[in-house]
C-alpha cells in the first residue's frame, strides 16, 4: 500500500467514529505540510526515494514501476545532473559517433533489461555483441582465448540510460495515478533523520525536502546515502587512470568482432568491439604515464596505442620518455619500431594474434577515470539500501562494475516484492537484509578475483611472469575449465 493510498484508507476507515490522537496528529502534520506547500518549501513524503540517475538508479526505478507488486508505491528519483535533456536528445537524434563511455554488458544484464522492458528502447545499431575475447601477456606473450556465443555486448552508458528513461516515460503513461517522479538537475545537499519516525529526510538544493520510508543510494562512489547511513566503505586506489576513447580500426582486413586485452605491468590495454570497425579503448596506466599521454595530440596518441598493443614493456618505457621530452619525434620512432615488429608477423595466424592497428580516434573522445576498489561493509541499514557503485567499485579490466550493479537491482527488487507480499514495512533493516545476504558474497568474490588479476599482471618479476604464463597455457588447454570461467564472467544463465 503506497503512502497516498495508505493515508486515504486510514482516514476513510476512521471517519464514522471520533478521530483518535494518532489520526489528529497525522491530520495536523498534513495541514502543516499543505500550509508550507502554499507558502514556501515543501516536505513531500515518498515510499522510495532513489538518489542517482545513473544506470543503477534508472534501472531500479524502471524495475519498481514494472513490478506488479511494487508499482503503486510512491517513488521519486533525484538526479543532480542535467540528465533528462541529454537522454531525450540522445533518443531523438543520437550523435554520429559512439560515445566514449561504453560498457560491456553480460547476457544476464541484457536479460534483466529485457525483463524490465527497457531493451526495446535500446538503439541496437549502436551496440555490438561479440563471441570472443583474446587476452595476451605483454611480458611473456602467453595468450588465452575465451569463446562463447554472445559472450558480451558493448553498449554506450547513455544508450542504456536513455532506453531506461523511455521505458519509465511509457510506464508513467500507463500508470498515471502513481507515476515515477524524476527530480532532474536537483542535488541532495543534506540528509537528516525525521525525529517523529526516524525516516530519512532529504534536503534538496531547490529548497524542498522529501521524507521517505526507504532511501536507495544509487549515487555512485561518493554516495551521500552511504554517508548518511554511516556505512563504512573499504578499499584502495589502484594508482591507475583508465584512459578511454572511441577508435577506428584500419579498414585493411575483415575481422570478426573480438575483445582484445593486453596485460602490461603498467596496466591493461583493451580494445572492445563496436559496430562498423570501431572500437572502445580502455587503457589503464599509472598517473605519471597518463599525464604524459594526456598531453599528446590525437595522432600521437593513436600511434602510442598501436605501440602499446605490440611492443615490449621496455620499448614502451623508452617511448614514454620520448613522448615526454621530445614528442615531435614520437611518431617517427614508433613507425620505425612497428615497421620492424610487423615484419616478424609473416603468417596469417601470427597477424591474427594481435588486434588491427588503430587508424584514428574520434576528436574529443578522450577522457580518464581514476580506478579503485571499494566495498561497503553492508549494503543495508535501517531505511537505507545501497546499489551499484554506491556499494562497490572495481577495476574495469573484467568489465563487471555496471553488471554487478544490475544484479544488485534485480536482487533488491525481488527482496522488496517478497517483503511487500508478507506485509512488512519495506524500509526496515530486517526487510532489506535478504538483499545484502544475497549480494554480499558474489560481489565480494568478483571484487577479489578482479583485484588478483590486476595484481598478478602488474609485475614483470620473472618467477611470477613464468607462473602466470604457465597457468595461462595450462588453462588454455583445458576447455572445460575455460567454459566454467566464461560462465562466471558472462553470468550466463543467472
Ligand atoms: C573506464 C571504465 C570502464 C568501465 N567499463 C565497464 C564495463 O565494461 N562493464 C561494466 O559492467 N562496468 C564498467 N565500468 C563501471 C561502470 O561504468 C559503473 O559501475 C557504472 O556506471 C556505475 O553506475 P551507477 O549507476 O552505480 O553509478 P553512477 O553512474 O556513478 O551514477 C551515480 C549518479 O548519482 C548522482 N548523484 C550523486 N550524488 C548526488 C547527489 N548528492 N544528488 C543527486 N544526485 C547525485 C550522479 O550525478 C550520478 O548520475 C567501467 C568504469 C570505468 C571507469
Amino acid at each position: 500500500m503506497g503512502i497516498g493510498s495508505c493515508f486515504i484508507l486510514q482516514s476513510a476507515a476512521k471517519s464514522p467514529t471520533k478521530p483518535d490522537t494518532q489520526t489528529i496528529t497525522m491530520f495536523r502534520r498534513y495541514l502543516a505540510t499543505a500550509a508550507k506547500s502554499a507558502a514556501g518549501p515543501t516536505i513531500e513524503a515518498a515510499d522510495i526515494v532513489i538518489i542517482g540517475g545513473g544506470p543503477a538508479g534508472l534501472s531500479l526505478a524502471s524495475a519498481v514501476k514494472t513490478s506488479p507488486v511494487l508499482k503503486d508505491l510512491k517513488c521519486t528519483l533525484v538526479e543532480g545532473g542535467r540528465l533528462v535533456e541529454s537522454l531525450e536528445k540522445f533518443h531523438q537524434s543520437p550523435p554520429e559517433f559512439i560515445d566514449k563511455r561504453v560498457v560491456s554488458i553480460t547476457p544476464a544484464s541484457m536479460d534483466f533489461f529485457k525483463q524490465i522492458g527497457s531493451w526495446d528502447y535500446v538503439k541496437k545499431e549502436r551496440t555490438e555483441t561479440y563471441d570472443n575475447i583474446h587476452t595476451y601477456d605483454g611480458v611473456s606473450g602467453a595468450k588465452m582465448e575465451f569463446d562463447s556465443p554472445e559472450l558480451a555486448t558493448m553498449i554506450e552508458n547513455i544508450n542504456i540510460q536513455s532506453s531506461l528513461y523511455q521505458r519509465i516515460k511509457h510506464l508513467n503513461n500507463e500508470n498515471p495515478e502513481t507515476p515515477l517522479t524524476i527530480l532532474d538537475n536537483t542535488k541532495v545537499v543534506d540528509i537528516t533523520e525525521d525525529p517523529q519516525n526516524e525516516w530519512p529526510v532529504l534536503k534538496l538544493d531547490n529548497g524542498n525536502s522529501i521524507r521517505t520510508r526507504l532511501l536507495v543510494g544509487c549515487d555512485g562512489y561518493n554516495s551521500p546515502a552511504r554517508k548518511f547511513a554511516k556505512i563504512e566503505s573499504r578499499g584502495w586506489a589502484y594508482n591507475r587512470w583508465g584512459n578511454v576513447a572511441t577508435c577506428k580500426y584500419k579498414d585493411n582486413e575483415f575481422r570478426f568482432p573480438t575483445g582484445w586485452q593486453r596485460f602490461l605491468p603498467t596496466g591493461t590495454l583493451a580494445f572492445l568491439p563496436l559496430p562498423n570497425n570501431w572500437c572502445s579503448l580502455v587503457w589503464a596506466v599509472p598517473p605519471e604515464i597518463s599525464a604524459i599521454v594526456g598531453k599528446l595530440s590525437d595522432e600521437q596518441f593513436t600511434y602510442m596505442l598501436n605501440a602499446a598493443a605490440k611492443l615490449t614493456p621496455d620499448e614502451l618505457s623508452y617511448l614514454y620518455e620520448i613522448a615526454d621530452k621530445e614528442p615531435e619525434n614520437l611518431i617517427e620512432e614508433i613507425k620505425w619500431r612497428l615497421g620492424i615488429f610487423n615484419k616478424t608477423l609473416t603468417t596469417v595466424e601470427q597477424k591474427e594474434d594481435f588486434p588491427l592497428e588503430i587508424d584514428y580516434i574520434v576528436p574529443n573522445s578522450r577522457a580518464k577515470f581514476p580506478l579503485k576498489l571499494s566495498n561497503a561493509d553492508s549494503y543495508v541499514e535501517e531505511r537505507v539500501a545501497l546499489v551499484g557503485d554506491a556499494a562497490h567499485t572495481t577495476n574495469p579490466l573484467a568489465g563487471q562494475g555496471l553488471n554487478m550493479g544490475q544484479a544488485d537491482v534485480k536482487s533488491l527488487v525481488e527482496t522488496l516484492e517478497r517483503s511487500r507480499k508478507r506485509g512488512l514495512d519495506i524500509g526496515t533493516k530486517i526487510a532489506l537484509e535478504p538483499y545484502w545476504a544475497e549480494r554480499a558474497i558474489p560481489n565480494h568474490v568478483m571484487l577479489g578475483i578482479v583485484d588478483k588479476i590486476h595484481k598478478i599482471y602488474s609485475t614483470d618479476f620473472a618467477p611470477i611472469v613464468w607462473a602466470r604464463s604457465f597457468g595461462v597455457n595450462v588453462l588454455n588447454s583445458l576447455p572445460f575449465v575455460k567454459d566454467f570461467m566464461v560462465g562466471e564472467i558472462s553470468h550466463k544463465g543467472k
